[in-house]
């Protein structure tokens, strides 16, 4: 389905075929990359066939539309004529032709939920889905209390069966503030589950409960000001987020409910949510990668997951690109400068493509500049730590972000560990991202082991060579015990990680032992 073209035009066997979940990608005619779909979207060519008017479409109308020449899709209520994207589409026009003429929202989410495509096809617009007649739901009790249990029609058999119980919220005041308590009914709650935004008068928690969120989303009734403080309190799964009122009035009620408002849905289906984040450093690392430091909003609690990502949105020549990018930590500079403590700042390592259609633009963004940021995204789990022995990396270019926020939360809280083995696969020497600091760290931290392998080092290198290989991998991957509890993680281009995978299954680890990074 619809997919930003982040690696368009790699060689087959590139690198750059990366960052897609393990889908095949199809090789582009040139001329068909994303700037040069940009560039049609704004040459004022009717893309629609319709001459810029929008219709209602109806069911028999859209099933209609279902060849390559004539091709309509709905997603999410929209429905675009994908006929002149086809070509532009990294993912193939066999892949887009899965959703012809029918709903393609569940296909869309299945592969990329997290690409812009109102902004990529705006201009491929048809119109609406034509509404059929439903029975409206009944808000009338929320809208006057605004606090309690979740309404018994916002959760569906599926929830009750398989998700969290239902959570809930309530609220109370003293002159000064208005605090915010939900009850998750959960234990495993801390404060990266909650992710808080107040803009204007709309004030926004999602908090992620397994794999659902739980939305609480008010248009609120007086101002407040723009900082805020949210607690956790662990055993209880209790969440306080404690505003600070503007005037020391007494507040008659909380505010109006806007979309999703105390509503449990599941995490997929809730939308990126964003904010703009000012750029407050930018400095080389080697020489192509950046260390990029965006500060949040003081208006936004957020805090990004170990092995997660998010998804930075700029706007190029008028359209919302999209990509993502896994935030770091700074613990391997801690020797460099003093430890940032305050988690207001997020840290990305990322490379500058020089042919690139994203990283060149944010490259060229000044000190104070905004870039927006997404809520976290991610598959991994914190639980894959419990009791391990033994942890190995494998890292290849910038698929070593992920490993940073790991090895300093393996090293300092899991006192189970024995061994932390790093191999990290660059082409040369100067592609060594943040080299000498690991190489400190094996050195003050005897459990932590560094290899760097490189596919094309100068005759100097006498360190290893090549390719992820089995027979790198088998004298790498070495249990500190016969039985030790074992984690590898694998992140890099697509074809390097799913070859890794592969190697590792054939030196039998099981799947619960690999964890491999992909969008
Ligand atoms: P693209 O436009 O996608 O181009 C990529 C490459 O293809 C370039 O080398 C470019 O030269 C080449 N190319 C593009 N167009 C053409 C053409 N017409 N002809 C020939 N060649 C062409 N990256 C990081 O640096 N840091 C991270 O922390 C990070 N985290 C990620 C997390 C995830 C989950 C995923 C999936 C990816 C991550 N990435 C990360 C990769 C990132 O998302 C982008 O793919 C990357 O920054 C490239 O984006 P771009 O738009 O600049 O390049
Ligand atoms: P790079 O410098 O081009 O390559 C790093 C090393 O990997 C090189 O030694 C390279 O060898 C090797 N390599 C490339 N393709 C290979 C393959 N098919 N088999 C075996 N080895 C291969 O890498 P990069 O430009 O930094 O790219 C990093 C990639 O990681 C990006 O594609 C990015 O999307 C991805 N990434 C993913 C995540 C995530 O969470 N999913 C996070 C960060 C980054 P050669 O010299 O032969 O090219």
């Amino acid at each position: 389905m619809l997919n930003v073209p982040s690696q368009s035009f790699p060689v087959p066997s590139s690198q750059q075929r990366a960052a897609s979940g393990g889908r095949s990608k199809v090789p582009l005619k040139q001329g068909r990359s994303l700037m040069d779909w940009i560039r049609l979207t704004k040459s004022g060519k009717d893309l629609t066939g319709l001459k810029g008017r929008l219709i209602e479409v109806t069911e028999e109308e859209l099933k209609r539309h279902n060849t390559k020449d004539d091709c309509w899709i709905c997603i999410r209520g929209f429905v675009y004529n994908v006929s002149p994207y086809m070509e532009y589409h990294p993912g193939g026009e066999d892949e887009l032709m899965r959703a012809a003429g029918s709903d393609g929202t569940d296909l869309f989410d299945q592969v990329h939920r997290w690409v812009n495509y109102e902004s990529m096809l705006k201009e491929c617009l048809v119109g609406r889905m034509a509404i059929k007649p439903t029975i409206p739901k009944d808000y009338h009790e929320e809208k006057k209390v605004l606090n309690g249990m979740l309404p018994k029609t916002q959760v569906t058999d599926t929830l009750t069966k398989e998700g969290p119980g239902s959570p809930s919220y309530d609220w109370f005041q003293t002159d000064s503030l208005v605090t915010l308590v939900i009850y998750t009914k959960q234990k495993d709650i801390n404060l990266d589950s909650v992710i808080v935004d107040h803009q204007d008068d709309s004030f926004r928690a999602e908090t992620i409960i397994k794999d659902y969120s739980y939305i609480i989303h008010i248009g609120l009734s007086h101002e407040i000001q723009e900082d805020f403080s949210v607690r956790v309190i662990e055993n209880v799964g209790k969440i306080e987020i404690v505003l600070k009122k503007k005037e020391n009035t007494s507040w008659k009620r909380l505010g109006h409910p806007l979309e999703n408002h105390n509503s449990l849905i599941p995490k997929k289906d809730t939308g990126l949510n964003y904010r703009k984040c000012q750029l407050i450093s930018k400095e080389c690392v080697t020489h192509d990668t950046k260390l990029f430091c965006l500060m949040l909003p003081p208006s936004t609690h957020l805090q990004v997951p170990i092995g997660q990502h998010v998804y930075l949105k700029l706007t190029i020549t008028g359209t919302e690109i999209v990509k993502p990018y896994t935030p770091v930590s700074d613990f391997l500079l801690s020797e460099l400068k003093e430890p940032v403590l305050n988690n207001k700042y997020i840290y990305f390592l990322i490379k500058i493509y020089a042919a690139g259609l994203f990283t060149p633009e944010l490259d060229h963004l000044q000190i104070g500049d905004f870039v927006s940021v997404s809520n976290p995204e991610g598959n991994f789990k914190i639980s894959q730590f419990q009791e391990l022995e033994d942890l190995f990396l494998l890292a290849a270019g910038t698929g070593f972000t992920p490993m940073v926020k790991i090895l300093n939360y393996a090293l300092t809280n899991i006192p189970s560990l024995r061994k932390v083995k790093l191999m990290f696969f660059n082409k040369t020497e100067d592609d060594i991202i943040w080299r000498s600091q690991l190489e400190k760290l094996a050195f003050k931290d005897k459990r932590f082991q560094v290899e760097f392998v490189l596919s094309a080092p100068t005759s100097e290198w006498n360190g290893k060579q090549g390719h992820i290989s089995p027979g790198l991998l088998s004298e790498f991957l070495k249990r500190s015990l016969d039985r030790s509890k074992v984690l590898i993680c694998i992140c890099g281009p697509t074809p390097f990680t799913e070859q890794g995978i592969r190697l590792l299954q054939d030196l039998n680890f099981s799947k619960d032992e690999i964890h491999s990074f992909t969008a």
